[in-house]
């Protein structure tokens, strides 16, 4: 034989791995690359066959034999691989689990390579175009027989399972036949070529590859008919079962022709199965009261697109917003619906805790508020303290210079008039030192009330000393001023005080000073409010002891001196 041979077998094997290392790191999908093992593993097998025949040479027939074997250990695997590929049971399948499926066809194919003590075959007649099996032969047909079993059981199971859609179910049927004419022909093959050899004086050729590529023939038919290695398909199916929004198609009659993986966790229902929007909507809640407009025209079939909020309590309550959207045909004609669910939970989730956070603000709000009015509640009570005499409950002296300061400084600025009066108790002393302090407190008390109820609202009694008390009259002239200085005096001096039964009735009277300033044409603003003040009070209290002086209970006016401030 020509070296050259060898040169060209070299070329096999390197564009062999070329083909191999291209199919291994292609993007395509890893069904497509299962199909290109399985489809590889079935060729060889035929091949293998043709192949012993050829050659004279034993070395060579050892050598396709163990290739055709090694095809046949692997095949089982392969058609598992597949198997759950074309069942949509793909995604189970982790690192651990692949290698678990992987590892008997292996041990099988390593058995026939190795092919220890003529374990797996022995040549008959100085070559292996007649050859005895050993034990390794039925170890492998036990492999492969396990890997159809195991096919099956997943076929099986597919077509009972009721989360399979009816596509996958007419696949799973079709490669059902696949598998039972390839599992008639190799049993025919192995009942006659080695079961029954002895009796059969010729081999008879070709029966397990004729079943080989029938049973391909189904699996290509599947692959077609069904888009299986449709890449848009594949890709489709992926996006829509990975959406988080859960999406179910109906048809007219409202039966699900496909329902996502989000969508089983809202509803319990399956491809073909008819889906009743009443029965759903009354096994929730519907947010925002009625569920019968949307109803309404859910049911008119209407071409326009609705949605409603619905609350499924399961373990927990989840948020949803049902939107159905009519599909229709060329014609406009509505031919089924796609209803989708997306779960908005969270987002309710973070309103009602935003909402829960704003009521909670707005009590601490009001408790601060009512907090606040307690506050300046106390403050004005407290203030007032400040600013009462206790013991007359009239205004004390500071309020009194708090309040004029400024006032008759305006007074003084717009040429308003007002009047100070300013009295003193007569002879109190007397009062005290003949019934004692605590009756002396009283007749203060009631003086005070006695000049309370003879002045204006708008007039400030206070207590300006110990018996003294001090009027401001706003908007008061020199003339009126005297009439209600007068009135006071009177009413002081006709208040007989039934201070206790011992002493009977106390009759006190009142000395008054007044000031009015009216006189605008003389009087200029004075540039200190203090000093002004204190001018002004300085000047009545002249005008009081003047009123002393001249015999008591009577009233006196008094000038102030211009220039002084
Ligand atoms: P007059 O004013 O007419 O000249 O004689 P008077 O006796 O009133 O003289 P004066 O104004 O000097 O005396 C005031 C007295 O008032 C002295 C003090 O004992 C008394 N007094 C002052 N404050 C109080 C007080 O709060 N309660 C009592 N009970 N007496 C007071
Ligand atoms: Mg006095
Ligand atoms: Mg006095």
């Amino acid at each position: 034989m020509s070296p050259l041979v060898w040169y060209d077998l070299f070329l096999f094997v390197l564009l062999f791995g070329v083909y191999v290392y291209v199919f291994a790191t292609a993007r395509i999908t890893n069904l497509h690359k299962v199909y290109f093992l399985f489809h590889g593993l079935m060729m060889l097998w035929p091949f293998c066959q043709f192949a012993i025949v050829l050659s004279d040479n034993p070395g060579w027939q050892l050598f396709y034999v163990t290739l055709s074997f090694v095809a046949v250990s692997l095949l089982g695997s392969g058609w598992l691989l597949l198997t759950i590929f074309i069942t949509g049971y793909a995604d189970l399948l982790g690192k651990k689990r692949s290698f678990l499926l992987f590892t008997p066809a292996i041990v099988a194919a390593v058995g026939v390579m190795i092919n220890p003590l003529n374990w797996f075959v022995t040549p008959l007649e100085g070559g292996y175009v007649e050859r005895a099996y050993g034990p390794w032969f039925w170890f492998v047909m036990i492999v492969l027989v396990s890997y159809f079993v195991a096919s099956l059981f997943i076929l099986f199971g597919a077509l009972r399972a009721s989360d399979k859609s009816p596509t996958i179910k007419k696949q799973v049927k079709i490669t059902l036949w696949g598998i039972f004419v390839l599992a008639i022909f190799a049993a025919i093959d192995a009942l006659l070529n080695v079961v029954l050899r002895a009796w059969i004086p010729f081999i008879i050729p070709g029966l397990t590859s004729l079943g080989i590529f029938l049973s391909d023939l189904f699996f290509v038919y599947v692959i077609k008919r069904y888009n299986v290695f449709d890449l848009v398909s594949i890709a489709h199916e992926d996006v829509i079962n990975t959406i988080p929004y859960g999406i179910l198609v109906l048809d007219e009659n409202d039966t699900i022709i496909e329902a996502n993986k989000a969508s089983k966790s809202v509803m319990d229902l399956h491809v073909g199965d008819c889906f009743d929007m009443e029965a759903f909507l009354g096994s929730v809640r519907v947010e925002g009261g009625s569920s019968q407009p949307f109803l309404d025209q859910y049911k008119k079939k209407e071409n326009k697109l609705s949605q409603i909020e619905v609350i499924v309590e399961r373990d927990i309550e989840r948020h949803f917003i049902l939107q159905t959207s009519p599909i229709v045909d060329t014609f406009q004609l509505p031919i089924g619906y796609i209803l989708t669910l997306q779960d908005v939970s969270q987002e309710r989730y973070y309103v009602k805790e935003m909402n829960r956070q704003n009521e909670m603000l707005q009590e601490r709000n009001h408790a601060l508020d009512r907090i606040r009015q307690e506050l300046s509640e106390a403050n004005r009570k407290l203030e007032e303290l400040a600013l009462t005499d206790s013991l007359t409950d009239c205004y004390n002296r500071r309020y009194l210079t708090q309040q004029l300061t400024h006032e008759v400084i305006t007074n003084v600025h717009y040429k308003t008039p007002f009047s100070l009066l300013l009295l003193d108790i007569d002879y109190f002393k007397a009062i005290n030192d003949r019934y004692g302090h605590v009756i002396g407190d009283e007749v203060l008390y009631r003086t005070a009330q006695a000049i309370k109820q003879s002045i204006r609202g708008t007039d400030i009694l206070t207590r300006y000393g110990g018996e003294e008390f001090m009027i401001y009259l706003p908007h008061t002239e020199r003339q009126l001023a005297q009439k209600i200085a007068e009135r006071v005096r009177l009413s002081v001096e006709s208040n007989h005080m039934m201070v206790n039964h011992e002493i009977g009735q106390v009759a006190i009277t009142i000395s008054i000073g007044i000031l009015s300033i009216e006189d605008f044409e003389v009087e200029h603003v004075p540039d200190n409010p203090e000093g002004y003040l204190t001018q002004l009070f300085a000047t009545v209290d002249k005008a009081l002891y003047q009123a002393k002086q001249n015999g008591r209970n009577r009233i006196e006016f008094a000038e102030l001196e211009r220039g002084v401030s």
